[in-house]
């Protein structure tokens, strides 16, 4: 395993190809590649998180040099996890008393102690005798969700396979539906070998006249597909897509014999997320959303809440691990749904970022079942009905421009300016376009009807959106997220507006204005009107070598004329 070549992988692929390994070195190896090679950040984090986790569980407690006024409530109640010995803990606990005596430490010494002890088998005993609904313990209160079916019934609930939310458009299934059949198939491909079981992907259809695309589904790796048509559904509507979802989850049917589906996968997609956010809440679970990796794996947890008891480590399988984006795309977080003593949650359940997985060839040689299911469409949740719609004829193609100005949330002050700003200094150019970093696409930003166009997903330049290398970039309020770069640092000349002096985005920019876009965008759109400036003149000099780009990487905007007029 030690020969993985991380380059060879994208950072979403690579979380499941580290999952069996386990030698530090190794993964020290693989590190060194990914650092001579692409040196991607996320897939940097990825590899360290690893390495920190095998290292840390090959520490061992030496109970005889361990000192509890040496460390603090945290770091103990992490050692004590690795110590059995009762009489040991009852040194640790004389010396506790003797040194800080913290209430707090001598707390988690004593909860050990009984944990290891056994003597708290009897205080959970009395703990479930003593437990009341909140009904029971707060008559006097409201309680909206006491009519929920599955909070309590599922106590000891059968949960079984992963489904997929197959979003379609114009008749067709969108790429992403692709993307997460082909990734689910892989993930329960090596579910079932692990487990020694036989789950399924089971893929799900709601529309009008969606039936025509099961077998395709079935192609791409489902084993099931269930499906749902009627006319009134052909355009996504939140309520009866909710209803009928969830119905499909929950009622009894031949072809499945458990309570709930084990996983739960949607498109990070704008109906995506209206429609799973919902249908978890249904279901009394939790949601990932915006996930860029999956992959399933035991988890050891210490958490009292996951545990039940602290100082005591509880073995989790068959985890849906969720990998997403946070701080930006600067870090990675990994996502988990865990039962908690008392309460389960499933199903774990995931919002997949359009393009983050392959979509799988198909094979028309794999058989599956279709199951149509059967549920009466509520008048009631048909109250919002869909009176306009209209379609984009076609795309924009950004990637055949001189120039580009691309907008992000720095904008947020006031967005719909922001927007005009960046258009206004596009229109000095004469083969300028204008593109947005997905941090606008996905923001709620209320922006007014005349820029609205300029900010819609067929602008997003990056990993998901278009990958743009125009002679002249401008980024306007954009932080520079890996996922942004590999979009647009082909460009000739990267200029960059941005408050932040540490903003990542100066590492690849040739030109850094360090300012306020609403005042550094109109004085740049000024002096290129009036001639003052002659940008792409600039630009032409900013192409060369690295150390040059470097040094230039920090002008105003007065400077870049400067240079401009030399
Ligand atoms: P932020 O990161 O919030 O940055 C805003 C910047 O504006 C900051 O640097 C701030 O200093 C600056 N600023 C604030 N106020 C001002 C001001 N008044 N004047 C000047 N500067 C100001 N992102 C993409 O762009 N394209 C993709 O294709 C893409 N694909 C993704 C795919 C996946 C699978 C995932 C998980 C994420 C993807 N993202 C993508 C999202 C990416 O991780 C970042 O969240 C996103 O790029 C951030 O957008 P931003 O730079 O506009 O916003």
């Amino acid at each position: 395993m030690a020969d993985l070549d991380p380059s060879e992988y994208t950072i979403s692929e690579l979380g499941p190809e580290l999952k069996d390994i386990e030698d530090v070195d190794a993964l020290q190896t693989i590190l060194e590649a990914e650092k001579d090679g692409k040196d991607r950040q996320g897939a940097k984090t990825l590899i360290e998180s690893r390495i920190e986790k095998f290292t840390e569980d090959e520490d061992e407690v030496d109970v005889d040099e361990l000192d509890p006024s040496e460390l603090s409530t945290a770091e103990l109640g992490n050692a004590l996890q690795d110590i059995d010995d009762a009489e040991e803990l009852e040194v640790l606990l004389e010396a506790e008393k003797k040194g800080n005596d913290r209430d707090s430490a001598k707390r988690l010494i004593e909860s050990r102690i009984d944990s290891v002890s056994g003597s708290g088998e009897e205080e959970e005993v009395k703990e479930e005798e003593e437990r009341l609904s909140p009904e029971e313990k707060h008559p006097d209160l409201d309680h909206p969700t006491a009519d929920k079916r599955h909070i309590r019934a599922l106590d000891d609930g059968a949960y079984r396979d992963m489904w997929v939310y197959c979003e379609t458009q114009a008749g067709g299934l969108i790429d992403v539906s692709k993307e997460m059949v082909g990734k689910s198939r892989q993930l329960m491909d090596a579910y079932n070998e692990e487990y020694d079981t036989d789950e399924r992907v089971v893929a799900v259809l709601i529309g009008d006249d969606v039936s025509e695309l099961s077998e395709e589904l079935i192609g791409y790796g489902a084993d099931v597909v269930v499906q749902y048509e009627d006319e009134r559904l052909s355009r996504f509507r939140h309520k009866p897509y909710t209803e009928i979802f969830v119905d499909m989850a929950r009622a009894d049917a031949d072809w499945r014999e458990y309570d709930e589906p084990r996983y739960t996968i949607f498109p990070a997609t704008n109906n995506g997320r209206d429609l799973s956010a919902q249908v978890q809440a249904e279901l009394d679970s939790g949601l990932a959303s915006d996930c860029s990796g999956l992959y399933i794996e035991e988890s050891v947890i210490s958490n009292p809440v996951k545990t039940g008891r602290p100082g005591e480590k509880k073995t989790f399988e068959r985890v849906l691990h969720m990998k997403r984006p946070d701080f930006s795309g600067f870090e990675y977080s990994t996502i988990l749904c865990l039962d908690n003593p008392n309460r389960e949650f499933h199903p774990q359940g995931a919002s997949v970022i359009p393009g983050s997985f392959d979509i799988p060839e198909v094979n028309s040689e794999r058989d599956g079942q279709i199951i149509t299911h059967e549920v009466d469409l509520d008048s009631d949740w048909m109250r919002v009905d869909v009176i306009e719609h209209d379609r984009l004829d076609s795309g924009v193609d950004l990637t055949d421009h001189d120039v580009i100005v691309a907008l992000g949330r720095g904008i947020g002050d006031d967005p719909t300016l922001g927007m005009e700003l960046g258009v206004e200094l596009a229109n000095t150019f004469e083969d300028a376009a204008v593109g947005v970093s997905r941090g606008i696409v996905t923001g709620s930003y209320d922006f007014a009807g005349h820029v609205e166009d300029y900010t819609s997903e067929e602008r997003q330049i990056g990993e998901t959106g278009q990958v743009v290398a125009p002679e002249l970039y401008i980024a306007i309020g954009i932080s520079g997220a890996v996922q942004h770069k590999v979009g647009m640092d082909e460009s000739e000349t990267i200029v960059t507006i941005n408050t932040d002096p540490d903003a990542r985005i100066r590492d690849f920019s040739d030109y850094f204005i360090e300012g306020d876009l609403f005042e550094v965008v109109p004085q740049l759109t000024g002096a290129l009107k009036s001639g003052e400036l002659d940008l792409k003149a600039a630009a032409d000099g900013g192409s060369s070598a690295d150390a040059d780009a470097n040094e230039r990487a920090d002008q105003t905007p007065d400077e870049m004329k400067g240079e401009s007029d030399d």
